[in-house]
């Protein structure tokens, strides 16, 4: 059976009118910023990269950790990886691609299309991007270090992506079987535990629709175990079991 584990590497505060769809209120709100790693397979599959120093720097994040440096706490080398979920490309998720150099890159078609076309380069999109770790799509691909599909997916036994969309183009979603029933990695189509318990959008949006009908997939999918590991949200700390500072056991 696997494990999973969220592993932290970066915090940033904000405000809530900043971030929850038409949220007239400004009260603080802490971003806390990981990658998701699954073990007890033939080999670990990681979910997501983060990004590198360059964006830490540029984004104002605190308490910034190297997402290789995250996944040595639980015993991984970040080059031994083989597989790497993407479950979007915005940069706090695909920017730290080449800290794992040994990774294949499972994404979907959407979001590689969307991020390569004509909607990107617009304010309301741009600023989730680090362009030149767009760019190397490209150089990925044909280095035959992309795995780019459509849809709902099996990546083993036991772990399965769904493709969501509505924060972005081509969002996935990932399930993971566990001794305690199936952990729903939301990434951003659940940023906040609030996002999803209240059916509250966030204000980074390709379709709306999409984004609420992911709600509903996530409470599906989860069942009547509710492990559900939000994306950016504090509280995974404290509804799951924290092991050392960053490092939270979901199951
Ligand atoms: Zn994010």
């Amino acid at each position: 059976m696997y494990e999973v584990y969220a592993l932290k590497y970066g915090e940033r505060d904000t405000t809530t009118c900043q971030f929850f769809h038409r949220e007239a209120t400004h009260d603080k709100l802490t971003l806390h910023y990981f990658v998701w790693l699954i073990l007890g397979g033939p080999k670990p599959i990681l979910v997501d990269t983060g990004f590198k120093d360059d964006d830490a720097r540029a984004r104002g994040i605190r308490n910034y950790v190297s997402p290789a440096t995250v996944v040595e706490r639980v015993g991984v080398k970040a080059y031994e990886i083989p597989i790497a979920i993407i479950t979007h490309l915005h940069y706090d998720h695909w920017a730290g691609h080449s800290l794992f150099p040994g990774a294949e890159f499972w994404v979907q078609q959407d979001e590689v299309a969307f991020w390569t076309g004509p909607w990107a380069r617009y304010p309301a999109f741009n600023q989730s991007a680090n362009v030149p770790t767009l760019a190397d799509l490209v150089t990925l691909n044909y280095a035959n270090r992309m795995r780019i599909f459509d849809g709902d997916r099996e990546v083993a036994p036991g772990i399965r992506v769904y493709r969501v969309g509505g924060h972005t183009a081509g969002l996935q979603i990932v399930t993971v079987e566990t001794d305690r029933g199936t952990v729903v990695l939301t990434s951003d189509a659940s940023h906040f535990y609030r996002n999803v318990e209240t059916r509250q959008p966030v204000q980074i949006i390709t379709s709306l629709p999409e984004m609420l009908a992911a709600f509903e997939t996530i409470d599906r999918l989860a069942g009547t175990g509710k492990l559900i590991v939000a994306g950016h949200d504090p509280l995974v700390a404290d509804r799951f079991k924290t092991v050392e500072s960053g490092v939270i056991k979901i199951a």
